[in-house]
């Protein structure tokens, strides 16, 4: 839906596909599945899938309905559903469409026991430390064994990793993993591992030519660590939150603004009324202080964000005005904010940010090939 209010997203398929080139030099002769989970990240996961589709070797997301979608729109690369499937009905679309599911848990093994009809590949997922999903190593050889005996033959060994961002590393769970692929259980089986942390921070991981990579965050130009940001790391912001003025008030001295008066002038002030609040996806917890640019100036909101609206300080900004463009993150008219440095204000992550873009934001592509 088009709307005349000002707030706008915008998604520059130029910087993804120039992301993906920095992935791919990351990843060597490891192959790459594209992670387009929960909507590419709120990229919108149709559009950047054909943006990437010269590019990538795969695509991984969650639903096994967003798989068949992309597969009725002509995509005929492997496509990983990442939690696998949820209900028997889904197995007979992993072959019919030919999708590799994420096996984790014998409730799963135990329906496709009973299908009547099987994927030709999956990956066993591997517990290695983050305790979330999946097999304990003791287990894989009897997965294995159950999986092959069903015909399900192209198999690949898959974990995550709970610390690749972190000083901590991926170490001991990598190390699980080789252990597991020393011995006969795991001898033979490709694996993957790497998120976008491992695949910039450690190259053991990626594998070779037989193995997966699965980046997500570093396409969309977000850094995956706190201490690094992503123009550091080579990468293009992909997404642009936009909106514009629409109010300008002067505070006077004491005078305090918004809900719960949260924020106070100290001397008279010019500020601005900016038209995105919580309700567009903008972080409620961002506190006054955090980066926003406004007429290609660089300043700070004021006070609690509120559902439809934000406060912004014009004390150094004399030509802003009704209508002056505003960039809540990525690079617009309004000036350029880096999303991670907003999410870190909020105390989040630029996944968070990204995702949480409301369906009332209309979106635009721009750079599609
Ligand atoms: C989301 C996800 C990824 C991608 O992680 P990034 O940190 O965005 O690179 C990789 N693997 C799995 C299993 C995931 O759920």
């Amino acid at each position: 839906m088009t709307t005349s209010r000002p707030i706008r997203v915008r998604i520059d398929l130029a910087a993804l596909r120039h992301n993906f080139s920095v992935a791919r030099r990351l990843a060597g002769k490891a192959k790459i599945w594209a992670v387009i989970k929960a909507d590419a990240y709120g990229h919108g996961q149709f559009q950047v899938a054909k943006a990437l589709d010269k590019l990538t070797d795969g695509y991984a997301l969650l639903e096994t309905e967003t798989a068949v979608a992309l597969r009725e729109r002509g995509c005929g690369k492997p496509i990983l559903l990442l939690e696998g499937f949820f209900a028997p009905e889904d197995i007979p679309l992993l072959a019919r469409f030919d999708l590799t599911p994420a096996l984790h848990c014998q409730t799963q093994l135990d329906m496709l026991v009973d299908a009547p009809l099987r994927p030709a590949s999956a990956c066993i997922k591997l517990n290695t430390g983050m305790n979330r999903l999946g097999f304990r190593p003791e287990e894989i050889g009897a997965v294995r064994l159950l999986l092959e005996e069903m015909g399900i033959r192209r198999l690949t060994l898959m974990s995550h990793f709970a610390e690749a961002d972190t000083p901590v590393g991926v170490g001991e769970q990598l190390l699980r993993v080789q252990q597991l692929r020393a011995s006969d259980t795991g001898a033979g089986l490709p694996v993957s591992l790497a998120n976008s942390a491992a695949l910039i921070r450690y190259p053991e991981s990626r594998g070779g030519a037989e193995d997966w990579v699965r980046p997500g965050i570093m396409l969309y130009g977000g850094s995956p660590f706190v201490d690094t940001t992503a123009a550091t790391l080579g990468l293009q912001p992909v997404m642009t939150l936009e909106s514009q003025l629409i109010g300008v008030q002067i505070l006077q001295t004491g005078e305090r603004l918004g809900y719960g008066g949260a924020f106070q002038a100290e001397s008279p002030m010019r500020i601005g009324i900016v038209a995105c609040g919580y309700a567009d996806g903008y972080p409620r917890h961002a506190p006054t202080g955090t980066p926003i640019a406004v007429a290609g100036v660089a300043t700070r909101t004021l006070g609690r964000v509120s559902m439809d609206m934000l406060a912004v300080d014009l004390s150094a900004i004399p030509q802003a005005e009704v209508d002056s463009p505003v960039t809540l993150w990525g690079i617009g008219e309004g000036g350029a904010v880096d999303a991670d440095v907003v999410a870190t204000a909020a105390d989040t992550i630029s996944y968070e940010l990204f995702c949480a873009v409301a369906p009332r934001v209309p979106r635009r592509w721009i750079g599609g090939v």
